[in-house]
C-alpha cells in the first residue's frame, strides 16, 4: 500500500529526544523554482509513497521547504568527529535537514533528509548548499552500492535550481532527498564525549538500541554488546568495501553511520586498474584515505567511538570489543572473496589463491571489476585450455601458474563449470559507477540540461550482476579521457 503526501505515517522519534540533539528549523527554498531531475520509484515504495505522488506540486513544494509537509518535525542533527584524524568539536548538519521519520506498512522506518538545503546553525563557513555535480554523485552511488548488496543510505530524488553555487566555479545547486533508518554517526557521541555531557551519551545510546538495535535493550550488558554489534557491522561493511574495490575518500568519523551503512558519498571512486594504494579524494595529499587503508581507518575511527562509549562501559570492556573487529574484518573479506572465485570452502588453500590472484592483477594492472567477472569463464580439468583468459595478462608464465593452482581447487572439488560460473556471475558484478560514467552523466546534465543519462545509469547499476545488453557499454574499460578526472572534497 502506498500513501500520499499528506498521509505519510510520520513518526519523529529524534525529535522527541532533548534539544541538546539537533536545532529545528526549515530548509530555507531556492531562490528560482524548483524542478525535478531524477526520481526513484523504488525508494519512494520503500518509504510507503505512492510515486505518482511526484507529480503533484506539493511534491516540490513539501521537500524544498517552500510548504511545511504535513506531519513533518524539521530539524539540523548536531555532531562532530574526527576529520583526518583531528578533532572538531563542531560539525552537525551543516547543509541538510532531517525532515523526519516516516514508518512505512511494513512498520520499518526511514529518516527522510534533505541534503543541500541551506544555512543551519552547523553550516560554519559554508553556504548550506549542494551542487549539483554531487547530488548526482552521490544519488547515483548510494543506488549502485544498493544494488550491489551493500548497506548504504539511498536517495528518493534529486530536485534542481536555477540558484547559483560558488565552488571552484560557478555552478548550479541542488537538493537530494536522503533515505536511511537513521542518520546518527560515530560523531554524534564524540560532540557529548568531548564536551563532557556524558549524561547525554546515555541518552542518545540508549534512543539508538531502542530504535535500531530493539533486541538488546533487556541484555545485562547492552552497552557492551551493542559496542561488539557495531564493530561486527562495520567490520563486515569495509570488507565488502574491499571486496568490489570501493573507496570511500572521506572516512572521517562524522561519516561513520551507527547501523554499519556507507554513508556520505563525496570523493569516492571505484577502483578501475587494481591499485590497492589508490587515492580517489585529491585533497587527500597523504592517502589517509587510500583504498587499502580504509581497514585500519574504519577501526581506528571505531576506536574513537569507543572512547566516546567509555563513560558506559570500563576501558577493558570496549578494548574487548575492538579487538573482535580483525578477524571479522579478514573472515568476511576472505568469505566474500572466496565465493568470487567460485571456491566452495574457506581455508588456506582459498586464501592463498585469492592473494596470488590480486598480486597478478595489481602488477598486470588489469581492471579489478573485469578482471574478476572473466574468471567466470575459467575452465577446470587437466587439459582446459584457458587462453583467452591467460590473454588478458601480460605475465603469461605467473598466469599459468595461478592457473594451475586453481584448477587444482577446482578438481579437488568435482567443480562443476557451468554451475561455479553462475555462481560467480551473481557476486562478480559487470557494471559499476565508474567515474567516467558518473562524468558524463554529471555533464549532459549541467551543459545541456538534460537529465536521462542519470536515469538510465540508474537502470544499469540496480542490477550489476545482470547481462544486461542495452548496457554494454557502460561495462567498458574506461577511455583515456577518465584519468583526467580529478574529484575531491568540495561538493
Ligand atoms: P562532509 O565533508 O560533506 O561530510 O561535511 C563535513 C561537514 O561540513 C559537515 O558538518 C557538513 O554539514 C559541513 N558542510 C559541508 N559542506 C557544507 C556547505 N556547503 N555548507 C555548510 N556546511 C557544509
Ligand atoms: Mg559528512
Amino acid at each position: 500500500m502506498s500513501r500520499k503526501l499528506e498521509q505519510l505515517a510520520f513518526d519523529n522519534s529524534f525529535g522527541r529526544l532533548p534539544p541538546a540533539f539537533y536545532s529545528r528549523l526549515m530548509p530555507t527554498p531556492f531562490e528560482y523554482p524548483p524542478y525535478l531531475i531524477s526520481f526513484n520509484r523504488d525508494v519512494a515504495e520503500l518509504i510507503g509513497l505512492d510515486p505518482e505522488e511526484v507529480q503533484r506540486p506539493e511534491f516540490l513544494a513539501y521537500l524544498t521547504g517552500e510548504k511545511p509537509w504535513p506531519g513533518s518535525d524539521p530539524l539540523a542533527m548536531l555532531y562532530a568527529g574526527h576529520q583526518f584524524g583531528h578533532y572538531v568539536p563542531q560539525l552537525g548538519d551543516g547543509r541538510a535537514i532531517l525532515l523526519g521519520e516516516v514508518r512505512n506498512v511494513q512498520g520499518d522506518k526511514w529518516d527522510l533528509q534533505l541534503k543541500g538545503c541551506g544555512i543551519t546553525p552547523y553550516s560554519r563557513q559554508g553556504d548550506g548548499r549542494a551542487v549539483l555535480r554531487s547530488t548526482i554523485r552521490e544519488y547515483l552511488c548510494s543506488e549502485a552500492m544498493h544494488g550491489l548488496g551493500i548497506p548504504t543510505t539511498r536517495a528518493l530524488c534529486i530536485i534542481g535550481s536555477e540558484e547559483e553555487v560558488y565552488r571552484e566555479e560557478i555552478e548550479s545547486g541542488a537538493m537530494l532527498l536522503r533515505v536511511a533508518p537513521s542518520h546518527v554517526r560515530f560523531g554524534s557521541f564524540e560532540v557529548f564525549y568531548y564536551r563532557g555531557q556524558h549524561d547525554q551519551i546515555r541518552v542518545l545510546a540508549d534512543y539508538v538500541i531502542e530504535q535500531h538495535y530493539p533486541e538488546l535493550a533487556a541484555h545485562p550488558q547492552k552497552y557492551v554488546e551493542w559496542l561488539r554489534q557495531i564493530v561486527s557491522r562495520t567490520a563486515r561493511l569495509i570488507a565488502q568495501w574491499q571486496t568490489v574495490g570501493f573507496a570511500h575518500g572521506v572516512m572521517n568519523t562524522d561519516n561513520m553511520s551507527i547501523l554499519g551503512l556507507t554513508l556520505d558519498y563525496g570523493p569516492y571512486g571505484f577502483l578501475e586498474q587494481f591499485d590497492p594504494g589508490f587515492i580517489c579524494n585529491h585533497s587527500d595529499h597523504h592517502g589517509r584515505y587510500a583504498f587499502d587503508q580504509q581497514p585500519h581507518v574504519a577501526l581506528w575511527n571505531l576506536a574513537c567511538l569507543a572512547q566516546a562509549l567509555t563513560p558506559l562501559m570500563s576501558v577493558d570492556e570496549a578494548k574487548g570489543a575492538l579487538a573482535e573487529y580483525e578477524s571479522t574484518f579478514i573472515t568476511h573479506y576472505y568469505d566474500l572473496m572466496r565465493q568470487k572465485l567460485g571456491l566452495p570452502e574457506l581455508n588456506e588453500q582459498a586464501v592463498s589463491v585469492v592473494d596470488a590472484l590480486l598480486e597478478l592483477v595489481r602488477e598486470d594492472s588489469r581492471d579489478y571489476t573485469l578482471t574478476l567477472r572473466a574468471l567466470a569463464q575459467f575452465r577446470s580439468g587437466r587439459e582446459a585450455n584457458n587462453h583467452l583468459l591467460r590473454d588478458h595478462f601480460i605475465q603469461r608464465a605467473k598466469f599459468d601458474r595461478w592457473a594451475h593452482a586453481y584448477n587444482t581447487i577446482l578438481l579437488q572439488y568435482h567443480s562443476n563449470d557451468a554451475e561455479r560460473a553462475q555462481q560467480m556471475n551473481a557476486c562478480n558484478p559487470k557494471y559499476i559507477l565508474r567515474n567516467y560514467l558518473a562524468q558524463i552523466a554529471i555533464r549532459k546534465a549541467q551543459d545541456e540540461k538534460d537529465y536521462s543519462e542519470i536515469d538510465r545509469l540508474l537502470l544499469a547499476l540496480r542490477n550489476p550482476f545482470a547481462e544486461q545488453p542495452e548496457f554494454e557499454p557502460y561495462a567498458a574499460e574506461p577511455p583515456d579521457w577518465a584519468k583526467t578526472i580529478s574529484v575531491s572534497c568540495s561538493s
